[in-house]
C-alpha cells in the first residue's frame, strides 16, 4: 500500500511526487511519459529563446530526479481509478492493480488535431497550439486561428492586440455574439470564416499557407506566419468520470487546497478547473495538491 500515487509525469504530477519525496511519503509516480507537454517546444524562425516563458529548469530539474529515483516512477498509462477501503485502487494499462491511500490526479489534457495534410509535417513549426503561451511572438505577422469555441475566441482576441491580421476559422453562432465576439466582428485585422474549414497546411520549413473551404464548397488560400490550433482541449480525466466531480468541460473541479469532491483524492495542473494552462501555474498547482495530500494523510502515517 502506498502513501500516495500520482497520476502523470507533466509539471504538476512531476512537481507533486518530488514535493512527496521530500516529506518521506512511499509515493509511486505512474505516467505515460515525463515531462509532458513540455516536451512539445514551438519553433519559429525569429524566436529566441528567453522571448517565452518555458517553466523548464524547474521541471527538468525534476524530471532529472524522477529519471534516477526509479523506485518512485512507474511508466504505464493508468485506465481507471476505484475508491477502495482504505483509499484508492489504481488500474493500470497491462492489468496492474496498485493501493494507495491518497492519489493525486495530474494527466493533463489531450489537444484535438485538424486531420488534414501538412500538419505532421509542421506541428510545431509555425502550426501551433497554446496562443496564450506565445501570441507575443507574432506582433505585425500573418495568423491563423482554427477552433470552434471560447479558447479560439480568446487567442484571437489576444492575438488582435499584436499581429498584422488574424484569420479566424471555425467559430459561429452564440460563440460570435459574445462581447468578445462582437469586438473581433469589429477590428479592422481581424476576418472571421464562419462555418470554413481548413483542408491542408503548406510551408516550406515552417508552416506559412493554410487552404480552407467555405460553407459553399469555395476553396481558398491564406498566408499565415503562424496557425494556431485552438480547438477546446480534452481534459483526461476519464479514470475518475465515474466518482468525481467535473465541470461541464470533463475538467476535475477542485478546491483552492486541489481537492476533489472525494476525500483522499486531489487533482493538479491542466486536469483541473482551476485556471491557465501554463507550465509555472501547473508546478504551482501540483506543489499545493501534494502538500494537500500530505496534510490528508499526518493523522494515517
Ligand atoms: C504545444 C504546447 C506548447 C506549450 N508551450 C508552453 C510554454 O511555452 N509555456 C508555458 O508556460 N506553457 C506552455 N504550454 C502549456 C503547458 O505545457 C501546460 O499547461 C502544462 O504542461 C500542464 O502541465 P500538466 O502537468 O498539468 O499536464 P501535461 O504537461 O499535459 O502532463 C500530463 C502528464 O500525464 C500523463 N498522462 C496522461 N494520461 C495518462 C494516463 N491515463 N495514465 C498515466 N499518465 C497519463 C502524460 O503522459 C503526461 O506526463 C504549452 C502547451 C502546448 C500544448
Amino acid at each position: 500500500m502506498y502513501d500516495l500515487i500520482v497520476v502523470g509525469g507533466g509539471p504538476a504530477g512531476l512537481t507533486a511526487t518530488v514535493y512527496a519525496i521530500r516529506k518521506r511519503l512511499n509515493v509511486l509516480m505512474i505516467s505515460k511519459d515525463l515531462g509532458g507537454k513540455t516536451n512539445y517546444r514551438l519553433a519559429l524562425p525569429w524566436i529566441e529563446d528567453y522571448q517565452v516563458i518555458r517553466g523548464l529548469e524547474i521541471v527538468n530539474k525534476f524530471r532529472s530526479e524522477l529519471e534516477y529515483l526509479k523506485f518512485a516512477r512507474h511508466m504505464e498509462p493508468v485506465e481507471r481509478i476505484d475508491q477502495a477501503e482504505n483509499g484508492f485502487m489504481v488500474h493500470t494499462h497491462g492489468g496492474g492493480e496498485l493501493q494507495s491511500k491518497a492519489v493525486i490526479i495530474a494527466s493533463g489534457t489531450k489537444q484535438q488535431r485538424l486531420l488534414v495534410p501538412g500538419e505532421k509535417q509542421f506541428i510545431m513549426r509555425g502550426l501551433c497550439y497554446s496562443a496564450l503561451s506565445y501570441a507575443p511572438l507574432f506582433i505585425d505577422r500573418k495568423t491563423v486561428v482554427v477552433g470552434e469555441g471560447d479558447l479560439a475566441l480568446r487567442s484571437a482576441a489576444e492575438l488582435a492586440t499584436v499581429a498584422k491580421h488574424v484569420h479566424l476559422i471555425g467559430l459561429s453562432g452564440d460563440t460570435l455574439s459574445s462581447v468578445l465576439g462582437k469586438k473581433l466582428a469589429d477590428s479592422e485585422n481581424v476576418t472571421i470564416l464562419e462555418g470554413y474549414s481548413v483542408t491542408e497546411v503548406k510551408g516550406n520549413g515552417f508552416a506559412n499557407q493554410v487552404n480552407v473551404q467555405s460553407p459553399d464548397g469555395t476553396a481558398e488560400t491564406i498566408e499565415a506566419e503562424g496557425t494556431f490550433i485552438e480547438m477546446n482541449l480534452i481534459p483526461n480525466s476519464q479514470m475518475v468520470k465515474d466518482f468525481v466531480e467535473l465541470d461541464d468541460q470533463d475538467r476535475i473541479k477542485v478546491d483552492c487546497y486541489a481537492r476533489t469532491n472525494v476525500p483522499g483524492l486531489f487533482a493538479a495542473g491542466d486536469v483541473t478547473d482551476s485556471y491557465a494552462e501554463q507550465v509555472l501555474v501547473a508546478v504551482g498547482e501540483g506543489a499545493k495538491a501534494s502538500l494537500s495530500a500530505y496534510d490528508y494523510l499526518l493523522p494515517l502515517l
